[in-house]
């Protein structure tokens, strides 16, 4: 009795667990919902807000709204976290760069952001020691650092301070720094995360607030009707809606927003490669600057892997398509090679790789002529004639006050609910946690699969932990040398609106990135538990397997060996 196993798994975990499910059942049920209003002609109960994307950028708009009390649904034609929001380098980070560029206002909002997230997320948002060495000849030399990272030092309210080495201490920090012509290193302060993790559990967060969420469903159109918005989905359902935003990241265009989402953004490729950690020793996340550029380099290091990046590429195309080119490896090692001679790197070395689009916000002159790598970084509300709202640009680490614009504008004029009582409430999104329950103790840590788990889940790894002693089988780790559980790949599915492959393999537990069989070893028992949870015929489990080989390779240039 497949069907009966599966929800007596999810209960126990429910009972556990303060998230609420979220899996093919839940799915069905909001889809029948949706029917049976579209049916009985919605106009009396619309949702006050429909999100068009479930990016960092959608996700942080619902859980505003949910907390506010708007009655919410978000759409994505893909699942969470599909677009750059896991491709991106990873950062929570005020931006060193933007400094150069006169960006203080982004800097000093993007460092007090990351101070936020530091207290909402911090098992997601792991403060590190950034060392950012000059050489002689960099167009960075110490001197422009240490000034540089004093104004960073005072926009971030000292809560962190940059420190100065010289070459010795440099290569004491990091011995892997070429030491020829090295004049020293500033260290400073920035954060690293999991980007499509902190974009999930802003969604879990959003649901638990009481905004649903549909995936895997594409708004194709949208239109004015009766002083309501009408979204018209992929499978002829429609929602109609007092206001709507579109967080379609670098897919705003045209299409959804008529001539006002005409050319407002210029799309770059930015690429990541993952290598395994000893071929790449780094002790800490290294800063690269890259000569005759203004672009730096990040190396940084991920447990047993590390991963480098990124190129700046102008892109044209559909953002879902973008892919790693057989160039960028070469051009890549060879100026982290300049900086990290003995780092092993090469085509065989290469574990996998990832491929994003920024979604550069045009209309602004950049302060040079040049690349993409001179555009600006803030963030743009559009609204057109029907007053449809497009939130566009900006970045990771903004995404909760870039949220926060988008909701106090669609709010504006949008009459609450209780007519006699008083004005939607303010944005309190910074004041509670993306995940509930007691923060881990330091001693909670001896526990190998807490150790394992806390990453991911924080306060919620006890849940997952006390499951997986239920269900040894549930504690083993996906590939040996990965921190991934099965315990996850089960929450995955009954609460964290995994339907295929790809979401768990690359965006869940992404072995995808990680594991240089790409998944392939645990791919089939994946998939066949997916299928069971959708209810679907066993028949689907190669069809399953094969679109999820066709979307690696399409990312990645890499081929899932047979599984
Ligand atoms: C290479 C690179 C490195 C970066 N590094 C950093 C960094 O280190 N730190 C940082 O702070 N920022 C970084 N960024 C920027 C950051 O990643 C992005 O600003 C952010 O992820 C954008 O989020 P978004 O929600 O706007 O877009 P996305 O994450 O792309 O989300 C858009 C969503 O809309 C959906 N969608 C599109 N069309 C439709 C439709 N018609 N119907 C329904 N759904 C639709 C897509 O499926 C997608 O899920 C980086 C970006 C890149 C590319």
């Amino acid at each position: 009795m497949p069907v009966a196993r599966r929800n007596t798994r999810a209960e126990t975990l429910a009972e556990q667990s303060p998230l609420p499910h979220w899996g093919a059942e839940e799915r069905r049920d909001l889809l029948a919902r949706l029917h049976a209003r579209a049916r009985s002609g919605e106009a009396e109960t619309p949702w006050d807000l429909i999100v068009i994307g479930a990016g960092i950028i959608g996700a942080g708009i619902a859980r505003d709204a949910a907390i506010r009390g708007l009655r919410t649904l978000v759409v994505d034609g893909n699942d969470v976290a599909f677009g750059t929001s896991s491709r991106s380098t990873r950062l929570i980070h005020g931006g060193v760069r933007y400094l150069e560029q006169g960006e203080l206002g982004l800097v000093y909002e993007a460092l007090r952001e990351r101070r936020r997230l530091y207290r909402m997320a911090p098992h997601l948002v792991q403060p590190s020691s950034f060392v950012f060495p000059a050489y002689a000849g960099d167009r960075l030399p110490l001197w422009k650092l240490r000034m540089g990272l004093a104004l960073y030092d005072a926009l971030s309210l000292y809560q962190s301070r940059h420190r100065q080495v010289d070459a010795a201490g440099a290569r004491a920090i990091e011995p892997l720094l070429e030491t020829h012509e090295l004049r020293g290193a500033v260290l400073y302060e920035d954060a690293v995360t999991d980007d499509a993790r902190l974009t999930l559990t802003t969604m879990q967060s959003a649901r638990r607030h009481g905004a649903s969420v549909l995936t895997h469903t594409p708004a194709l159109r949208l239109r004015k009707d009766d002083g309501l918005h009408v979204v018209e989905l992929a499978g002829g359902l429609e929602v109609t809606g007092r206001r709507v935003i579109v967080a379609a990241g670098p897919w705003t265009s045209e299409r959804l927003l008529g001539a006002p989402g005409r050319g407002v953004l210029k799309l770059s490729r930015g690429v990541h490669f993952v290598v395994r950690a000893e071929d790449v020793p780094v002790r800490q996340p290294l800063v690269i600057q890259v000569r005759g550029e203004r672009r730096i380099l990040f190396v940084v290091p991920w447990g047993t892997r590390t991963y480098l990046g990124t190129t700046d590429t102008a892109y044209e195309g559909d953002p879902g398509d973008c892919g790693v080119e057989p160039t960028d490896a070469e051009a890549l090692f060879s100026l982290v090679k300049r900086v990290l001679p003995s780092a092993r790197l090469g085509p065989e070395r290469i574990v996998s790789a990832w491929s994003g689009v920024r979604p550069l916000v045009l209309g602004r002159a950049p302060r040079r002529a040049g690349g993409t790598a001179e555009l600006s970084r803030k963030h743009r509300l559009i609204e057109n004639a029907d007053g449809v709202v497009a939130l566009i640009g900006g970045k990771l680490t903004t995404y909760r006050a870039m949220a926060k614009d988008a909701v106090d504008h669609v709010i504006e004029g949008l009459p609450a609910h209780d007519p006699e009582g008083p004005r939607w409430p303010r944005a309190t999104t910074h004041l509670e946690p993306l995940v509930l329950g007691r923060p881990l103790a330091v001693e909670e840590f001896g526990d190998p699969l807490i150790a394992d788990l806390a990453q991911r889940h924080g306060p919620d790894s006890r849940t997952l932990a006390a499951r997986a002693r239920e269900v040894p089988a549930l504690a083993e780790r996906l590939v040996a040398d990965l921190p991934y559980r099965w315990v996850e790949v089960e929450r995955a599915i009954a609460f964290e609106g995994a339907l295929h492959l790809d979401d768990v393999l690359r965006r869940r537990l992404p072995l995808a990135l990680t594991d240089p069989a790409l998944g392939a070893r645990v791919a089939r028992k994946i998939a066949t538990m997916l299928i069971e949870a959708r209810g679907a015929d066993g028949a689907e489990i190669e069809a399953e397997i094969e679109r999820y080989r066709e979307l690696v390779f399409r990312e990645t240039g890499r081929s899932v060996p047979a599984v």
